[in-house]
């Protein structure tokens, strides 16, 4: 039998967290510009910053 849960979609919705800040995104594609705007890590460095 087939039981519609409720929290199926709150469940399946994964929440990408950044290790450093602990902020939780939506997406993946959120925590990566992220990542790549407050930490840059593991990015190509745009060259200006120290
Ligand atoms: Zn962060």
């Amino acid at each position: 039998m087939y039981i519609a849960s409720p929290y199926t979609k709150a469940e399946e919705k994964h929440k990408h967290r950044c290790n450093a800040c602990g902020i939780e995104f939506e997406s993946a594609e959120q925590l990566s510009t992220h990542n790549r705007l407050e930490h840059s890590s593991d990015a190509h460095s745009p060259a200006g910053i120290a």
